[in-house]
């Protein structure tokens, strides 16, 4: 790994930082889904061509409900065919390490990260697993019903109309997810959460996103001007990789997602949380369990001899030696700080 990513990764790791990941298509593109905004996703509407920037509007669907629900049927079954890949997998792995110091977001609608198993995740442009009233009449989210495997070719009928009724209200059920002529809300997408989470990580780590819409830039911009660490892995350049380079926390991982990410999930993610709890005698054992990976030491024998000889005073008294000579071990290993103790400190032994 380059020594610079890496540094950024060990910073975080050791402040037990909070991390942002925000992923995009280029994670699922790996997994074989297109992004189909290219040819892939133009729909032939009688005789003339759509964009899929046309096809996915609230005013298309207004105008042609059929032929938007027969796109993204086909499209649906595309994603239902695809199985979560090595970057999702990283990720999941990185959510069970940091608990709830991480969070995901997705512009990716095939639900492929929460087929992997992560569960903190704000799906920011919908989920294809959901329906819910075109009308919203108050019937909420609902499953996709089961249509079976549809193709391009396959013709919308009057039974697929009904399957896709709001059962509340008998008007159209639509995708849940966000159309190119809507905006952003809390209620269906999670936004203003995934701007919260922005607001509070320590790392924001972007994969496979190019930031054409403006959510996910606004998180990028927001690690850029808060200066926290911004790593982008893609192998183009984009506007979050410009975003990476331009800040001093900054760095672009030019590659895949299934390549680098388990690398920096590796270096960023905690095992578990060690708390040491006996034979602790000294400020020195302190400062050793911690430098052995510990994130917190247990002092209650020091502080109930300190009560015993002299109450209250007695244990404050076993306190005060006790850092005493915490600080006089930093003094020996170089250290300014409990955030500079780490295995570097025992000889023979590298960081
Ligand atoms: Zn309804």
């Amino acid at each position: 790994m380059e020594p610079r990513l890496k540094a950024l990764l060990d910073e975080v790791r050791a402040a037990r930082g909070t991390v942002l990941a925000l992923t995009g298509a280029g994670i699922s593109a790996e997994s074989g889904i297109p992004t189909f905004r290219g040819s892939e996703g133009y729909w032939v509407v009688g005789s003339r061509n759509y964009m899929p920037q046309e096809m996915a509007t609230k005013e298309m669907f207004d105008r042609r409900p059929d032929e938007v629900w027969r796109w993204y049927l086909y499209r649906f079954g595309v994603c239902k065919d695809a199985a979560p890949n090595a970057g999702h997998r990283a990720l999941v792995t990185l959510e069970e390490r940091l608990g709830d110091r991480f969070t995901l977001v997705t512009q990716n609608i095939d639900g492929l990260h929460r087929r992997a198993g992560s569960k903190r995740v704000f799906a920011i442009h919908g989920d294809a697993a959901w329906v819910r009233c075109a009308a919203e009449c108050g019937l909420g989210r609902v499953d996709q019903p089961d249509m079976g495997r549809r193709d391009a070719a396959t013709p919308f009928t009057a039974a697929d109309r009904k399957v896709l009724s709001c059962p509340r209200c008998g008007g159209w059920l639509r995708p849940h997810v966000l159309w190119f002529d809507e905006c952003y809300d809390e209620e269906n997408y999670a936004a203003d959460s995934a701007l919260r989470a922005a607001g509070a990580a320590d790392l924001v780590l972007v994969v496979g996103t190019s930031g054409a819409t403006n959510l996910p830039m606004q998180i990028g911009e927001i690690a850029f001007f808060r200066r926290v660490a911004l790593v982008d892995v893609n192998p183009e350049e984009n506007p979050f990789s410009e975003l990476a380079e331009r800040s001093p926390r900054g760095f672009h991982a030019r590659g895949s997602a299934c390549a680098l990410l388990p690398e920096i999930v590796e270096a960023v993610g905690d095992r578990c949380t060690v708390i040491l709890d006996s034979g602790i005698r000294r400020g020195s054992d302190i400062v050793k369990a911690l430098g052995l990976g510990a994130q917190m030491v247990l002092v209650g024998r020091a502080t109930l001899y300190g009560t015993a000889c002299g109450g209250q005073a007695g244990a404050a008294r076993a306190i005060k030696i006790l850092s005493d000579e915490m600080e006089r071990s930093f003094g020996y290993v170089g250290a300014r700080n409990v955030s500079e103790i780490g295995p570097h400190i025992f000889a023979g032994r590298s960081a």
